[in-house]
Protein backbone atom coordinates (compact mmCIF):
# COMPACT_ATOMS: atom_id res chain seq x y z
CA UNK A 1 0.00 0.00 0.00
CA UNK A 2 1.76 3.23 -0.69
CA UNK A 3 0.76 5.43 2.58
CA UNK A 4 0.80 8.84 0.25
CA UNK A 5 3.00 10.55 2.14
CA UNK A 6 6.64 10.65 -0.09
CA UNK A 7 8.19 13.94 0.33
CA UNK A 8 6.49 14.81 3.55
CA UNK A 9 8.87 15.91 6.64
CA UNK A 10 8.74 13.92 9.67
CA UNK A 11 10.51 15.25 13.09
CA UNK A 12 10.58 12.00 15.11
CA UNK A 13 11.89 13.16 18.92
CA UNK A 14 14.37 10.08 20.82
CA UNK A 15 14.76 8.12 18.05
CA UNK A 16 18.43 6.69 18.16
CA UNK A 17 17.24 3.13 19.53
CA UNK A 18 13.69 1.38 19.87
CA UNK A 19 10.53 2.32 19.31
CA UNK A 20 11.15 5.84 18.02
CA UNK A 21 14.14 4.62 16.00
CA UNK A 22 11.89 1.94 14.35
CA UNK A 23 9.16 4.80 13.74
CA UNK A 24 12.12 6.57 12.12
CA UNK A 25 12.81 3.89 9.71
CA UNK A 26 9.29 3.43 9.27
CA UNK A 27 8.37 6.69 7.81
CA UNK A 28 12.21 7.12 5.64
CA UNK A 29 10.84 3.90 3.99
CA UNK A 30 7.69 5.78 3.01
CA UNK A 31 9.72 9.06 1.67
CA UNK A 32 9.45 10.87 4.14
CA UNK A 33 12.65 13.41 4.90
CA UNK A 34 13.35 13.27 8.75
CA UNK A 35 15.33 15.34 11.87
CA UNK A 36 15.28 12.47 14.39
CA UNK A 37 16.93 13.36 18.29
CA UNK A 38 18.41 11.72 21.41
CA UNK A 39 20.91 13.09 23.96
CA UNK A 40 23.84 10.43 22.89
CA UNK A 41 25.62 11.58 19.78
CA UNK A 42 26.88 8.47 18.93
CA UNK A 43 23.92 6.35 18.30
CA UNK A 44 21.82 8.97 16.66
CA UNK A 45 24.49 9.44 14.08
CA UNK A 46 24.76 5.36 13.42
CA UNK A 47 21.21 5.25 13.28
CA UNK A 48 20.39 8.56 11.23
CA UNK A 49 23.73 6.18 8.61
CA UNK A 50 22.10 2.98 8.83
CA UNK A 51 18.42 5.12 7.49
CA UNK A 52 20.50 7.02 4.65
CA UNK A 53 22.19 3.58 3.62
CA UNK A 54 18.92 1.94 3.39
CA UNK A 55 16.74 4.73 1.81
CA UNK A 56 18.64 7.43 0.59
CA UNK A 57 16.45 9.59 2.67
CA UNK A 58 17.28 13.43 4.14
CA UNK A 59 17.59 12.96 7.56
CA UNK A 60 19.38 16.01 10.06
CA UNK A 61 20.11 15.03 13.40
CA UNK A 62 19.49 17.23 16.56
CA UNK A 63 21.51 16.24 19.83
CA UNK A 64 19.89 17.54 22.64
CA UNK A 65 17.43 16.24 25.51
CA UNK A 66 13.94 17.14 23.73
CA UNK A 67 12.57 17.57 27.98
CA UNK A 68 14.08 21.16 27.86
CA UNK A 69 13.80 24.22 26.19
CA UNK A 70 16.92 24.29 24.31
CA UNK A 71 16.35 20.44 22.95
CA UNK A 72 12.93 21.54 21.70
CA UNK A 73 14.30 24.64 20.14
CA UNK A 74 17.27 22.48 18.28
CA UNK A 75 14.69 21.19 16.85
CA UNK A 76 12.20 23.34 15.12
CA UNK A 77 15.22 25.36 14.00
CA UNK A 78 16.25 21.99 11.76
CA UNK A 79 12.87 21.65 10.75
CA UNK A 80 10.23 24.80 11.84
CA UNK A 81 7.19 23.02 9.96
CA UNK A 82 6.91 19.38 9.86
CA UNK A 83 3.81 17.51 8.58
CA UNK A 84 4.48 14.87 11.15
CA UNK A 85 5.45 14.92 14.82
CA UNK A 86 6.24 11.82 16.69
CA UNK A 87 7.02 12.54 20.60
CA UNK A 88 8.77 10.42 22.68
CA UNK A 89 11.61 10.81 25.15
CA UNK A 90 12.90 7.73 27.90
CA UNK A 91 10.29 6.86 30.36
CA UNK A 92 9.85 7.81 34.89
CA UNK A 93 11.56 5.72 36.73
CA UNK A 94 10.56 2.86 38.43
CA UNK A 95 9.80 2.59 42.30
CA UNK A 96 7.19 2.70 45.10
CA UNK A 97 4.73 5.70 45.55
CA UNK A 98 6.28 6.04 49.22
CA UNK A 99 9.60 6.53 47.78
CA UNK A 100 8.80 9.42 44.99
CA UNK A 101 9.47 13.40 46.38
CA UNK A 102 7.09 16.20 44.38
CA UNK A 103 10.59 16.35 42.51
CA UNK A 104 9.97 13.36 40.80
CA UNK A 105 6.64 13.75 40.15
CA UNK A 106 7.42 17.18 39.00
CA UNK A 107 10.03 15.60 36.42
CA UNK A 108 7.59 12.82 35.22
CA UNK A 109 5.19 15.22 33.97
CA UNK A 110 7.79 17.82 32.24
CA UNK A 111 9.56 14.87 30.27
CA UNK A 112 5.99 12.42 29.95
CA UNK A 113 2.97 15.15 29.49
CA UNK A 114 4.62 19.19 29.21
CA UNK A 115 6.86 17.89 27.00
CA UNK A 116 4.98 16.47 24.32
CA UNK A 117 2.13 19.32 24.49
CA UNK A 118 5.19 21.82 24.29
CA UNK A 119 6.07 20.31 21.02
CA UNK A 120 2.76 20.06 19.56
CA UNK A 121 2.20 23.58 20.66
CA UNK A 122 4.98 24.05 18.35
CA UNK A 123 4.20 22.18 15.50
CA UNK A 124 0.36 22.69 15.30
CA UNK A 125 -0.21 26.10 13.35
CA UNK A 126 1.69 25.34 10.48
CA UNK A 127 -0.06 21.76 10.32
CA UNK A 128 -3.78 24.01 10.40
CA UNK A 129 -2.69 26.08 7.80
CA UNK A 130 -1.62 23.14 5.57
CA UNK A 131 -4.60 21.19 6.02
CA UNK A 132 -2.08 18.30 6.90
CA UNK A 133 -0.61 17.12 9.69
CA UNK A 134 -0.12 13.98 11.87
CA UNK A 135 0.87 13.49 15.46
CA UNK A 136 1.52 10.43 17.48
CA UNK A 137 2.37 10.30 21.10
CA UNK A 138 4.23 7.27 22.07
CA UNK A 139 2.82 6.86 25.72
CA UNK A 140 2.45 2.96 27.56
CA UNK A 141 -0.25 0.77 27.85
CA UNK A 142 0.15 2.06 31.57
CA UNK A 143 -2.43 4.73 30.44
CA UNK A 144 -4.91 1.41 30.70
CA UNK A 145 -3.71 -0.62 32.54
CA UNK A 146 -1.92 0.61 35.81
CA UNK A 147 1.60 -1.00 36.32
CA UNK A 148 2.38 -1.13 40.02
CA UNK A 149 6.00 0.16 40.08
CA UNK A 150 5.67 2.74 37.51
CA UNK A 151 3.03 4.88 38.59
CA UNK A 152 5.21 8.03 37.58
CA UNK A 153 4.48 6.48 34.27
CA UNK A 154 1.19 5.95 34.58
CA UNK A 155 -0.26 9.55 35.51
CA UNK A 156 2.08 11.77 33.64
CA UNK A 157 1.01 9.56 30.68
CA UNK A 158 -2.69 9.79 31.25
CA UNK A 159 -2.23 13.30 31.86
CA UNK A 160 -1.66 13.81 28.70
CA UNK A 161 -4.14 11.40 26.68
CA UNK A 162 -6.39 13.63 28.80
CA UNK A 163 -4.89 17.23 27.99
CA UNK A 164 -5.12 16.72 24.35
CA UNK A 165 -8.47 14.95 24.30
CA UNK A 166 -10.47 17.77 23.01
CA UNK A 167 -7.96 19.33 21.16
CA UNK A 168 -7.70 16.18 18.94
CA UNK A 169 -11.45 16.87 17.79
CA UNK A 170 -10.82 20.70 17.37
CA UNK A 171 -7.99 20.45 15.09
CA UNK A 172 -9.55 17.13 12.74
CA UNK A 173 -11.17 19.69 10.27
CA UNK A 174 -7.95 20.71 9.31
CA UNK A 175 -6.97 17.17 8.48
CA UNK A 176 -4.49 17.25 11.66
CA UNK A 177 -4.82 14.22 13.54
CA UNK A 178 -3.41 13.50 17.30
CA UNK A 179 -3.32 10.08 18.35
CA UNK A 180 -1.13 7.94 21.36
CA UNK A 181 0.36 4.75 20.63
CA UNK A 182 0.37 2.48 23.82
CA UNK A 183 3.29 0.09 23.44
CA UNK A 184 3.30 -3.26 25.67
CA UNK A 185 6.29 -5.19 26.48
CA UNK A 186 8.93 -4.74 23.22
CA UNK A 187 12.17 -5.47 22.62
CA UNK A 188 14.55 -2.46 22.91
CA UNK A 189 17.24 -1.61 25.28
CA UNK A 190 15.11 0.24 27.62
CA UNK A 191 13.10 -3.05 28.49
CA UNK A 192 16.51 -5.34 29.16
CA UNK A 193 18.02 -2.60 30.77
CA UNK A 194 15.27 -2.56 33.19
CA UNK A 195 15.76 -6.50 33.39
CA UNK A 196 19.66 -6.24 33.71
CA UNK A 197 18.71 -4.00 37.03
CA UNK A 198 16.34 -6.61 38.45
CA UNK A 199 18.97 -9.16 37.89
CA UNK A 200 21.66 -7.29 39.55
CA UNK A 201 19.62 -7.32 42.81
CA UNK A 202 19.05 -11.06 42.63
CA UNK A 203 16.35 -13.77 42.27
CA UNK A 204 16.70 -14.48 38.49
CA UNK A 205 18.62 -13.59 35.51
CA UNK A 206 17.64 -11.84 32.85
CA UNK A 207 17.34 -15.15 30.55
CA UNK A 208 14.90 -16.03 33.38
CA UNK A 209 12.73 -12.19 33.21
CA UNK A 210 12.76 -12.41 29.70
CA UNK A 211 10.90 -15.91 29.82
CA UNK A 212 8.29 -14.91 32.75
CA UNK A 213 7.64 -11.68 30.76
CA UNK A 214 6.49 -13.59 27.34
CA UNK A 215 4.49 -16.07 29.55
CA UNK A 216 2.05 -13.04 30.35
CA UNK A 217 2.32 -12.01 26.06
CA UNK A 218 -0.73 -13.49 24.43
CA UNK A 219 1.22 -13.62 21.35
CA UNK A 220 3.75 -15.59 23.00
CA UNK A 221 7.09 -13.05 22.27
CA UNK A 222 7.83 -9.42 22.22
CA UNK A 223 7.03 -7.05 20.35
CA UNK A 224 9.50 -5.84 17.81
CA UNK A 225 10.38 -1.32 17.15
CA UNK A 226 10.01 -2.67 13.25
CA UNK A 227 6.32 -3.89 13.52
CA UNK A 228 5.69 -0.89 15.94
CA UNK A 229 7.09 1.29 13.36
CA UNK A 230 5.30 0.27 10.37
CA UNK A 231 2.31 1.13 12.40
CA UNK A 232 2.81 4.35 13.45
CA UNK A 233 3.99 4.70 9.60
CA UNK A 234 0.49 3.94 8.41
CA UNK A 235 -1.65 6.29 11.01
CA UNK A 236 1.20 8.96 9.50
CA UNK A 237 -0.32 8.21 6.39
CA UNK A 238 -3.18 9.62 4.00
CA UNK A 239 -5.33 6.99 4.95
CA UNK A 240 -5.79 7.44 8.55
CA UNK A 241 -7.17 10.54 8.14
CA UNK A 242 -10.39 9.55 10.10
CA UNK A 243 -8.49 8.17 13.11
CA UNK A 244 -8.22 11.02 15.77
CA UNK A 245 -8.30 10.98 19.64
CA UNK A 246 -7.47 7.62 19.98
CA UNK A 247 -5.24 5.59 22.62
CA UNK A 248 -3.90 1.94 20.46
CA UNK A 249 -2.40 -0.92 22.23
CA UNK A 250 0.25 -2.80 20.68
CA UNK A 251 0.61 -4.99 23.16
CA UNK A 252 0.38 -8.71 21.74
CA UNK A 253 -2.92 -9.31 23.23
CA UNK A 254 -1.55 -8.81 26.71
CA UNK A 255 -4.31 -6.04 28.12
CA UNK A 256 -7.24 -8.61 29.40
CA UNK A 257 -10.41 -6.34 28.94
CA UNK A 258 -12.71 -6.64 25.83
CA UNK A 259 -12.77 -3.48 24.88
P1 LIG B 1 14.88 2.84 24.43
O1 LIG B 1 15.10 1.61 23.65
O2 LIG B 1 15.62 3.04 25.71
O3 LIG B 1 15.17 4.09 23.47
C1 LIG B 1 14.95 5.38 23.95
C2 LIG B 1 15.39 6.39 22.90
O4 LIG B 1 15.03 7.67 23.34
C3 LIG B 1 16.89 6.43 22.71
O5 LIG B 1 17.17 6.79 21.38
C4 LIG B 1 17.32 7.53 23.68
O6 LIG B 1 18.59 8.06 23.30
C5 LIG B 1 16.18 8.52 23.46
N1 LIG B 1 15.90 9.42 24.57
C6 LIG B 1 15.59 9.07 25.84
N2 LIG B 1 15.37 10.17 26.58
C7 LIG B 1 15.54 11.23 25.75
C8 LIG B 1 15.46 12.62 25.92
N3 LIG B 1 15.16 13.15 27.11
N4 LIG B 1 15.69 13.44 24.86
C9 LIG B 1 15.99 12.91 23.65
N5 LIG B 1 16.09 11.59 23.44
C10 LIG B 1 15.87 10.76 24.47
O7 LIG B 1 13.33 3.02 24.85
P2 LIG B 1 12.01 2.43 24.16
O8 LIG B 1 11.76 1.07 24.70
O9 LIG B 1 12.05 2.65 22.70
O10 LIG B 1 10.90 3.36 24.85
C11 LIG B 1 10.42 4.54 24.23
C12 LIG B 1 9.27 5.07 25.10
O11 LIG B 1 8.22 4.09 25.12
C13 LIG B 1 9.66 5.31 26.55
O12 LIG B 1 9.00 6.45 27.04
C14 LIG B 1 9.15 4.08 27.26
O13 LIG B 1 8.86 4.32 28.61
C15 LIG B 1 7.89 3.80 26.46
N6 LIG B 1 7.48 2.39 26.59
C16 LIG B 1 8.26 1.40 26.10
C17 LIG B 1 7.84 0.08 26.26
C18 LIG B 1 8.67 -1.07 25.73
O14 LIG B 1 8.29 -2.22 25.94
N7 LIG B 1 9.77 -0.84 25.05
C19 LIG B 1 6.64 -0.22 26.93
C20 LIG B 1 5.88 0.84 27.42
C21 LIG B 1 6.31 2.15 27.24
P3 LIG B 1 19.52 8.82 24.40
O15 LIG B 1 19.51 7.98 25.63
O16 LIG B 1 20.85 8.92 23.73
O17 LIG B 1 18.87 10.16 24.60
Amino acid sequence: MDLGIKGRTAVVCAASKGLGRGCAFALAREGVSLVISARGGEALEATAAAIRAETGISVTTVQGDVTTEAGRTALFAACPEPDILITNAGGPPQGEFSQFELEDWRRAVEANMLTPIALIRAALPAMQARRFGRILNITSYSVKMPIGRLELSNGARAGLTGALASLARRVAAHNVTINHLLPGPFDTDRVRGNWEVVAKGGGADVAELERRAVAGIPAGRLGTAEEFGAFAAFLCSVHAGFTTGQSILLDGGSYPGTL
